[in-house]
């Protein structure tokens, strides 16, 4: 078991990078650090993390690695409560209990908000194998779990992570775990200064798109049903 309770550790790493800071990245000694971590495989983290970041790294990943098909279904975008966008991979909505089931007046079809699904497991996750179903395609969020780097320091975001504290963590392994956070950052602020542009970009295409649709279909149509439209147009207008 380690020494340090949790909460010291989370401290630790905090006050080891403000040294860090001090000394500049030259003089960087991981092997100072109290901070260890080994994952123990206990899957807390797939079975409830609600939406996955996902950064410009992954799509590349998968798309090198011929898979950003199966990541398709699972991609949404992510109003957050702070105002910012993120694209991430959606879980899906738990089917509803039993009696609730029977009672329920939710359309089956509809989408649930992400907001409904903070708490929810990852989409890729199969709870009865207790498995990551793209393991070697997993998101960067997922390979510096629960590390994070903030863009000054480095923030445990998971105190409750069993691997926290767990002995047996080289220099090595701590200099990869802050330089894949470091990556993370820097991945994800490229993903949120270009997903607004993209996403305005597409709503604009779309939009074009169905206007285009609209203007073709028109063109198309006989003059009676052209009439036809001309009346339900008037008389909605007629009674607002
Ligand atoms: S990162 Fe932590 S919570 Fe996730 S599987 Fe490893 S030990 Fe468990
Ligand atoms: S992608 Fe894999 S490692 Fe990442 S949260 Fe989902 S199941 Fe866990």
């Amino acid at each position: 078991m380690p020494e340090n309770s949790k909460e010291d550790q989370t401290s630790d790493i905090l006050e080891n990078e403000k040294v860090e800071k001090t000394e500049s990245e030259i003089t960087e000694e991981p092997s100072k650090a109290k901070f260890t971590f080994k994952c123990t495989r206990c899957d807390n983290c797939c079975a409830a993390r609600g939406p996955i970041p996902v950064t410009f790294w992954d799509l590349e990943m998968w798309a090198r690695n011929g898979v950003v098909a199966n990541f398709i279904p699972y991609l949404d975008i992510y109003h957050k409560p702070d105002g910012g966008i993120d694209l991430v991979l959606k879980p899906l909505a738990p089917p509803p209990e039993e009696e609730k089931k029977e009672n329920s007046t939710r359309d089956p079809f509809a989408t649930v908000p992400i907001e409904e699904l903070l708490n929810v497991k990852c989409p890729v996750y199969n709870k009865d194998d207790e498995k990551c179903l793209v393991y070697e395609n997993r998101p960067l969020s997922c390979r510096t779990y629960p590390l994070e780097y903030d863009g000054k320091n480095f923030i445990v975001v998971d105190a409750d992570c069993p691997g926290i504290g767990e002995e047996g963590m080289t220099k090595e392994e701590l200099a990869e775990m802050r330089e894949t956070a470091k990556l993370m950052h820097y991945e994800l602020t490229r993903m949120r200064i270009a997903l607004p542009v993209l996403n305005q970009m597409i709503s604009q295409k779309i939009m074009m798109d169905l206007m285009r649709q609209n203007m073709e279909a028109m063109s198309k149509m006989s003059e009676e049903d052209r009439a036809k439209l001309d009346e339900i147009f008037k008389k909605s207008s007629e009674e607002k």
